[in-house]
């Protein structure tokens, strides 16, 4: 089949292209809501690297497949959880810094009071 949107040539019931891309679209979407709860909830979050010498990948919030760059997180990968507001950005992937940056809420966007985190576990 050919799909009209992308105009590639796909098989089975839809467009694995444009299914991929959706989802990611779908998953950046929700990070725009979860990021300023977590941010503000102190929780913790979690991170992945390949190698001891890699800067860390910022592991999406419920999404624990691929990071804020977009980057894969396929195991065996090294995981540990961190505070983000207390590290170093040295330590973390630049890519997945530049996007979290442009999540972060602001001083005031940050909501007052803090909804049920639904999903968001206290680590
Ligand atoms: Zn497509
Ligand atoms: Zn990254």
């Amino acid at each position: 089949m050919l799909c009209l949107t992308c105009k590639t040539h796909y098989y089975g019931l839809a467009c694995s292209d444009c299914t991929a891309r959706k989802s990611q679209a779908a998953f950046m979407e929700l990070q725009r809501r979860l990021v300023p709860l977590a941010i503000r909830s102190g929780a913790l979050w979690r991170v992945a690297r390949k190698k001891r010498s890699d800067p860390y990948h910022v592991e999406l919030l419920q999404e624990n497949t691929h990071a804020f760059c977009g980057a894969p997180l396929e195991a065996p990968m090294m995981r540990t959880v961190i505070d983000l507001t207390k590290a170093t950005k040295a330590t973390l992937c630049p890519a997945c810094v530049k996007v979290l940056e442009g999540l972060m809420p602001t001083e005031d966007e940050l909501p007052d009071t803090l909804p049920e985190p639904e999903g968001i576990e206290a680590r």
